[in-house]
């Protein structure tokens, strides 16, 4: 086993020494120890004693509140009450280890009895029972390692306790053999910027000591890499920490050619940090976000509110903002309230909109009143798109295009998320204004693989020739019309995609904020002859996994030729 595979989460690359997570221990036998009471009795009090100081000790080192936590876990260890209770069983001839474990077992169900706070604490317990336990075996204790060094962090999965107690010195990248992309690891490894595969099966028989490079940019894990393969690695990780503090130039290819990189918002609170990552306006901005917990209709005065600070937050900068998106991932009761067997394939997006058109009609009169409020911003006003989500057919754009025009929207277009909207590109942009690829459910519909199903997460993948091929109709007709076609779905984040996705006719792409600087870096090293070669060498593989590496290949090939 060289390599093998999991879910990227984010893009990062790591390399180091694997430290596994100590598995929980087996429960001890209750059989009658050999050693007497006394002796069994010394051999507790030295294993509890240790385990309090070095929870104590890891608490001061932590400080903030894991010190208050760890601190609170010493001090369970050493309760009066627990060693009664344990030394009730050693005097009847049990072992230590069975006698901490039973009696820490019998304290937990009354504390979890009493529910609560006390009741919360139950988990910590038996943290410090298998501490103590581990310790009279002479093994390490279960949870995060401490080799001495800088590791790479192998686990099952991460309880959120030990994610957030994770010393970022000390972790250089994590690697679960279970949990999913959406998994409670995944969400904090993506909040602190951890380097993570989760997911990946294999990873259960890494020894402690191998080296490994985690690439979550590509969902891979490389098992004793060569000395080559390591360079690359920490190349890509140098790159990767020079683009984060590169300057704040508009997105661009090699040769100069524009490709103006837009922010994905779903609040109009998130502008700042946008504006402040580079992001020359707002490519995606989900309506929906803002009233997804809202049981009716939001009125007017309060969308307007909304979209006036979003529009204020961008002056003579370009804001694409969709109309509601409601149905299958993101219900919304005002909108959906109809059982459905296949809500993905339901009635969603602009279709729920049309059914209650009301809603769509109130949606454009905020739309178009913030558009005139804003007109009047001293450094200019944003220049406001509207567009519409899951269009399939030509009749529902130009349904679309006039109604915004009806309310002086004055670039209307449409999503394209669907595969017959991508097919029928030239006559969907005959229609609309502009045209914006959704390729989280472009993938989803053309691969026929549920976006959230873990079960075929691995279908997911924009990489998919067939994807591209449907992103390369857009292009062709954006260019063919003199239309503008963008990507707002996940597969702009990821840089080498972008170049690709630019290579195939996008002229915007869209993402997430903290995305921008990876991708920024990235265009600046392809021309846009590159970036079509590159994509045609991807267009040509028969999967997702070949497409990435025929691209990977191209963009090295190119990079070695140039002087
Ligand atoms: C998409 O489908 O790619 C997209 C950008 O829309 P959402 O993720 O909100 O469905
Ligand atoms: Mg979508």
């Amino acid at each position: 086993m060289t390599e093998f595979r999991g879910v990227g989460i984010g893009l990062g690359v790591a390399q180091g020494p694997v430290a596994r997570m100590a598995e929980p221990l087996p429960a001890p036998s209750d059989a009658p120890s050999t050693a007497t009471p006394e002796e069994e009795t010394a051999r507790v009090r030295e294993a509890v004693a240790a385990v309090a100081r070095e929870l104590e000790e890891r608490g001061a080192a932590a400080g903030g509140s894991a010190r208050d936590v760890l601190e609170a876990q010493a001090m369970m260890a050493e309760d009066p009450t627990l060693e009664t209770e344990v030394d009730t069983r050693l005097q009847a001839g049990k072992t230590g280890e069975w006698a901490v474990f039973d009696a820490f077992a019998s304290f937990r169900e009354q504390l979890t009895a009493l529910g609560g706070y006390l009741g919360e604490r139950a988990a910590d317990l038996d943290d410090v029972a298998q501490r103590v336990i581990a310790r009279l075996r002479g093994v390490p204790a279960p949870g995060i390692p401490d080799p001495g060094h800088p590791f790479v962090l192998v686990a099952k999965d991460l309880a959120p306790a030990d994610t957030a107690l994770l010393d970022l010195d000390k972790v250089l990248g994590l690697i679960t053999t279970e949990g999913g992309p959406t998994s409670h690891t995944a969400i904090l490894a993506r909040e602190k910027s951890i380097v993570a595969v989760v997911g990946a099966a294999a990873a259960k028989d890494l020894p402690d000591g191998t080296t490994v490079i985690v690439d979550a940019a590509a969902g891979v894990v490389t098992v004793d890499p060569t000395a080559d393969e390591l360079d690359r690695a920490q190349h890509r990780a140098d790159e990767r920490r020079s683009a984060s503090s590169a300057p704040l130039t508009p997105g661009a290819l090699a040769d100069g050619t524009p490709v103006p990189l837009l922010a994905n918002l779903g609040k109009p609170g998130g502008a700042a940090q946008a504006v402040e990552l580079g992001a020359e306006g707002v490519g995606l901005f989900r309506t929906e976000f803002l009233f997804l917990s809202a049981s009716s209709a939001p009125t007017v005065a309060e969308q307007r509110t909304a979209y006036t600070e979003l529009l204020s937050a961008f002056p003579g900068k370009k804001v694409v903002v969709r109309v509601l998106d409601a149905g299958a991932d993101k219900p919304l009761p005002f909108l959906n309230d109809a059982h459905e067997e296949n809500p993905a394939l339901g009635l969603r997006g602009l279709r729920a909109l049309r059914a209650s058109e009301d809603i769509l009609r109130e949606q454009l009169t905020a739309l178009a009143e913030a558009d005139a409020a804003t007109r009047a911003n001293p450094e200019g006003p944003a220049d406001l798109w509207v567009m519409a989500p899951m269009v399939s057919t030509v009749e529902e754009t130009e349904y679309f295009v006039a109604l915004a025009r009806d309310y002086g929207i004055k670039t209307a277009g449409v999503m394209v998320e669907v595969p017959s909207s991508a097919l029928l590109a030239d006559r969907i942009l005959a229609h609309a204004d502009f045209a914006s690829i959704g390729t989280n459910d472009l993938t989803q519909y053309t691969l026929a693989a549920d976006r959230l199903l873990g079960s075929v997460a691995s279908f997911q993948d924009p990489w998919h020739p067939a994807v591209l091929r449907l992103v390369r109709e857009v292009g062709a007709a954006g260019a063919d019309l003199g239309k503008p076609v963008g990507i707002c779905g996940e597969a702009a984040a990821d840089p080498l995609l972008a170049v690709v996705l630019v290579g195939l006719g996008a002229t915007t792409l869209s993402m997430a904020p903290t995305a921008l600087a990876d991708v920024r870096a990235t265009l600046l090293t392809h021309t846009l002859d590159d970036a079509r070669r590159i994509a045609e060498a991807a267009l040509a593989a028969d999967d997702a996994a070949s497409a990435r590496t025929a691209a990977q290949n191209a963009a090295a090939r190119k990079k070695e030729t140039q002087p």
